[in-house]
Formats: C-alpha cells, sequence, structure tokens
C-alpha cells in the first residue's frame, strides 16, 4: 500500500506529521513517501504542483493531504497559487466524488451552535458530485443582453450541466457507500425547476435498480438546507450535485461545531483517493503547535476504509480519537471548561497511546 503524503502549507505540515504517526503506530505494510505541494512547492520548484509531486500521488493507492496557502501568496498570478494544486489534483487524478462526513461527537455536543439533542450522536455523510454542474459548464462569460428584461446591459451566465454518465457514476459511489452504512440514500436536487436536476433524479433513480437493498428519496434542495437545522439526524447519505453539494456540505459541517474534527475524500472511479481535513492552512494559528490534529488523522481513517480496504484499522483510529475525547483532551479549537487543553503533539501522542490501547489520563 503505497501512500503519497502532501504536507502543503501552514498548519498542514504539523498536523500531517501526527496522522502519519498514527498510520505507523497501526504496524500495517505501508510505504510513506512525502512530497511537498501549495506554497511550499512553490517556494522549492516554482510551482504548486510541481512535475515529481503529481508523479509520486499518480503512482500512489492514495493520498493524504494537508492544506495549502497562505496570505502571502495572495499575489502570484492564479495559475501559481497554492490553492490551484488542488484544483489540478482534482482534474490529474479524475477525482470526481467527494465525500465529506459529518459527524457530532456526543463528548462535542456543546461546540455545536444547534441544541445539543439535535446533534448528538449526528453522523451523516454528504457526496458531493465534484467535477461538472455549474462550476464548470460551458458555455459562460458576459455579454450584451439581446432579449430579457434589460436588452443592451450587460450581462453574465453559467450553465448548468450534467450527463448521464457523470450521474451514474456519482450514484453508485452513493449507493455503494450507503452499503456501509445504513442503507439510506437521500439525492438532493432542484427538479421542480431545472432540466439538469429532472435527469439527475431519472438517473439516479435508474442506478438504484442495481440496489435493491438500499433505501432512496428526493428531496428539493432548499427543503434539505432547512431539514438540516431542523432534524440533521434524518439524514444518513445526502448525493447531491457540485453547486447545492458545496453550500450543504459547509452548512452540515457546522452543526458539528468544529471544523477541526472533518474529514473528507476525494475519489476516482477506482476507488484510489486524496484525503483530507476538511478545513484550510490556518496561517493564524501556523507554527504556534495548537491546530487540531483530529481531522487529519480521521482522513487518514477514510483512507484505509475507502481506498486501501482496511476497514478494521480504520475503526481502530475512530475508536481511538473516541477515547481520546471521552478522556477529556481537546485542542483549544475544541476546548471547554472541565477539559484539558492539548497541543497538536500532544493529541497526536494520545491517539497513538490509545491506539497501543494505553488507558489514557489528563495530565
Ligand atoms: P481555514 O480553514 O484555514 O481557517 C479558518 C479558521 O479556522 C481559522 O481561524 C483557523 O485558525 C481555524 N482552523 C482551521 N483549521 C483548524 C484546526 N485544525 N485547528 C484549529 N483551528 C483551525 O480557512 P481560511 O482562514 O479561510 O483560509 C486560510 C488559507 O487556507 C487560505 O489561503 C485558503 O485559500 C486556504 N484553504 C485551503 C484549503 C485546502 O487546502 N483544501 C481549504 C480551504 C482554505
Amino acid at each position: 500500500m503505497k501512500i503519497a503524503v502532501l504536507p502543503g502549507d501552514g498548519i498542514g505540515t504539523e498536523i500531517v506529521e501526527q496522522a502519519v504517526r498514527v498510520l505507523r503506530a497501526l504496524e500495517l505494510a505501508f510505504e510513506i513517501e512525502q512530497a511537498p505541494v501549495g506554497g511550499a512547492a512553490y517556494e522549492a520548484h516554482g510551482h504548486p504542483l510541481p512535475e515529481p509531486t503529481l508523479t509520486l500521488a499518480k503512482a500512489a493507492d492514495a493520498i493524504l493531504f494537508g492544506a495549502v496557502g497562505d496570505w502571502k501568496y495572495d499575489k502570484l498570478e492564479r495559475a501559481l497559487r497554492p490553492e490551484q494544486a488542488i484544483l489540478g489534483l482534482r482534474k490529474q487524478l479524475g477525482l470526481f466524488a467527494n465525500l465529506r462526513p459529518a459527524l457530532c461527537y456526543r463528548q462535542l455536543t456543546d461546540a455545536s451552535s444547534l441544541k445539543a439533542d439535535l446533534v448528538a450522536g449526528l453522523d451523516i455523510l454528504i457526496i458531493r458530485e465534484l467535477t461538472g454542474d455549474i462550476y464548470f459548464g460551458q458555455p459562460r462569460g458576459r455579454r450584451v443582453a439581446t432579449d430579457g428584461h434589460f436588452p443592451g446591459a450587460q450581462e453574465a451566465f453559467d450553465t448548468m450541466r450534467y450527463s448521464r454518465p457523470e450521474i451514474e457514476r456519482i450514484a453508485h459511489v452513493a449507493f455503494q457507500a450507503a452499503r456501509k452504512r445504513s442503507r439510506k440514500v437521500t439525492s438532493v436536487d432542484k427538479a421542480n425547476v431545472l432540466e439538469t436536476s429532472q435527469l439527475w433524479r431519472d438517473v439516479v433513480t435508474a442506478v438504484l435498480a442495481l440496489y435493491p437493498d438500499v433505501e432512496l428519496d428526493h428531496m428539493y434542495v432548499d427543503n434539505a438546507a432547512m431539514q438540516l437545522v431542523r432534524a440533521p439526524k434524518s439524514f444518513d447519505v445526502i448525493v447531491t450535485g457540485n453547486l447545492f453539494g458545496d453550500i450543504l456540505s459547509d452548512e452540515a459541517a457546522m452543526l458539528t461545531g468544529s471544523i477541526g474534527m472533518l474529514p473528507s475524500a476525494s475519489l476516482d472511479v477506482r476507488n484510489k483517493g486524496l484525503y483530507e481535513p476538511s478545513h484550510g492552512s490556518a496561517p493564524d494559528i501556523a507554527g504556534q503547535g495548537i491546530a487540531n490534529p483530529l481531522a487529519t488523522i480521521l482522513s487518514a481513517a477514510m483512507m484505509l476504509r475507502y481506498s486501501l480496504n482496511q476497514p478494521e484499522a480504520a475503526g481502530r483510529i475512530e475508536r481511538a480519537v473516541d477515547a481520546v475525547l471521552s478522556a477529556g483532551l481537546r485542542t483549544a479549537d475544541i476546548w471547554s471548561p472541565n477539559t484539558t487543553k492539548v497541543g497538536t503533539r500532544e493529541m497526536g501522542d494520545a491517539v497513538v497511546a490509545a491506539l497501543r490501547g494505553k488507558a489514557l489520563t489528563r495530565s
């Protein structure tokens, strides 16, 4: 099992270091190789996604990614900015399915802005199509309007577009993921208004025929946004397009209260994937040793489950994280009174100790 490790910038290096320690503590046969990406790669090679990094990512079975970006690169031309590395990797590796769990640990329910009973035990998985939709559809641009409400005025336009195979493959990802969970999928669209969504609904329904053991319902996106804050635990797997998924996955992330806890995966057709925390490089706290490494450690667990076919090892990591939280250890972002504040490395130490079955005590 070859893992490419791309720490990136800011807190990326600090949090990835802890995730790699956790992976090594599993004592499985991993080959782990590291390469620069983002601003770090720009400094070393003059490009955020240099050839050696891309070659390593292509050769690996899975990629563990930290985060990229720093304000000091904001003045670079767009093609050289750190964030282009992640877009480049998605494109070059054909990563079309983005999986974002929103999991609210019972130990952290106070961190949510919703009432504790609404989010305690929340465990939903949002599957967002990542390479199509209005973000990439052509034509797009600006022009002078020849019709509409204001002929002669400047206007801008984008094209919402999905093809049948694009919808089919993301529907398969959702139904297969549901089989690893409670076999319930909600497909979110706006089929009452959009042609694209009507095709989406028809195709997802057709693919369901291959998964008779999975339950499917459809929901309009405006209702889904409402239900996510009204009764989030009524969902299990949500599958949706790029635009709706972008918005709903951030909404769901906030239900859990802490971005420092949320992993993510982006998969290709063969389940090869890039795994990264849902947050960015947090330049405001970089180098201070206080970043929460748990989102990255949980991303490594997702990597074991979805790309490396090691569900048992994934479960071991997830249980270790649960044990650390139960022992009252918290990084600053999830700290609350009566818990013990620890730094990035101490949190990594605690997860490794829990993996090895050592009893955790508050220091
Ligand atoms: P951010 O997610 O980096 O930070 C937002 C806030 O959350 C900050 O206050 C930060 O300190 C805090 N935070 C984030 N992760 C944390 C963690 N693990 N532990 C504790 N606190 C944490 O978002 P931002 O500030 O908008 O962006 C900073 C940089 O990251 C930008 O350059 C942006 O482009 C980049 N970014 C990269 C990715 C990526 O690599 N995939 C994603 C989002 C943003």
